[in-house]
C-alpha cells in the first residue's frame, strides 16, 4: 500500500472534523499519504464567499495538526493544482493531470457517500476510474446507491481497497461517522454558536480571530 497516494478533494469551506477524521482513518487503514486538493470553484455550488487564503490557511492548520497526531511529516499535505486552474474544479480534469504527472501509480480519489449518491451529475464521471480508483467514505444520512444508472456502474467497479490496482476500482471504507458539514457549521457560527468540536482547535481558533462567517 505504501506507493498509493489518497486524494481527497473538497471546498473545505471550512475544514472540519469530518475531513480530518476521514483523512486520519484512511491514512491508518491504508498506510497511504493523503493529499487535500481544495477546489477553486465548485461546479456544483456558489463559489466560496471567503477568500482562498483563508481556506487554505485553515487547511494548513488542520494539516500540520493531522501530521503531529501520526507524528510524522508529510504523511498529510495538500495539491493545489485546482485552485491554480482557471475556472470550474472538475475532478476529471484534477485527475487527468495527476495521471499525466503519475502514469503508473496507484491513484485514489477520496469521496464521501454524499458525494456518490450524485456521481451521475459529474463532468465525465463514467471516465473517472479510467484515470484513478474511487474510495467512498460513509457519510451519516446518505446510503449507497442500490439501483439506478450509479449502482450499475459500481457493479463492474467494485472491489475491495487491497485490490486497486492503478486505476478502475471503487472501493467503501467505513470510518467513525462525523455528522458534521460545512453548510451546517456555517449556519451555526453566522449565529453565534462557536465552532468548537466541530472544527480542529487551531481552525476554531483561527475562525474566531479573522471573524470569518459571521453570516451567511
Ligand atoms: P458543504 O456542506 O459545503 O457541502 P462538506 O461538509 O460536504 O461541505 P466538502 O469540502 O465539500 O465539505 O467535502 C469534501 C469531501 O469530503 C466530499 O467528498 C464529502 O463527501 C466528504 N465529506 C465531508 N464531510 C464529511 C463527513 N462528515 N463524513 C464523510 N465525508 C465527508
Amino acid at each position: 500500500m505504501a506507493n498509493r497516494t489518497l486524494y481527497l478533494g473538497g471546498t473545505f469551506n471550512p475544514v472540519h472534523v469530518g475531513h480530518t477524521r476521514l483523512a486520519l482513518e484512511c491514512h491508518l487503514h491504508t498506510g497511504a499519504e493523503v493529499v487535500f486538493v481544495p477546489c477553486a470553484d465548485p461546479p456544483h455550488k456558489a463559489a466560496p464567499e471567503i477568500a482562498a487564503h483563508h481556506r487554505l490557511a485553515m487547511l494548513q492548520l488542520a494539516i500540520d495538526e493531522l501530521n503531529a497526531t501520526v507524528e510524522r511529516e508529510g504523511v498529510f499535505r495538500w495539491d493545489l493544482s485546482e485552485l491554480e486552474r482557471p475556472g470550474l474544479s472538475y475532478t476529471f480534469d484534477t485527475l487527468n493531470h495527476l495521471r499525466e504527472q503519475q502514469p503508473y501509480a496507484v491513484l485514489v480519489w477520496v469521496i464521501g457517500m454524499d458525494s456518490l449518491v450524485s456521481l451521475n451529475s459529474w463532468h465525465r464521471w463514467r471516465e473517472l476510474t479510467d484515470l484513478a480508483n474511487l474510495l467512498v467514505i460513509n457519510r451519516p444520512g446518505w446510503q449507497k446507491p442500490e439501483s439506478g444508472e450509479i449502482a450499475e456502474w459500481l457493479r463492474e467497479r467494485e472491489c475491495a481497497v487491497e485490490q486497486f490496482g492503478a486505476r478502475g476500482g471503487v472501493a467503501f471504507l467505513e470510518t467513525s461517522p462525523v455528522s458534521v458539514s460545512s453548510t451546517a457549521l456555517r449556519h451555526q457560527l453566522a449565529l453565534g454558536v462557536p465552532g468548537k468540536y466541530l472544527v480542529p482547535e487551531p481552525v476554531c481558533q483561527y475562525i474566531r480571530s479573522h471573524q470569518l462567517y459571521l453570516s451567511t
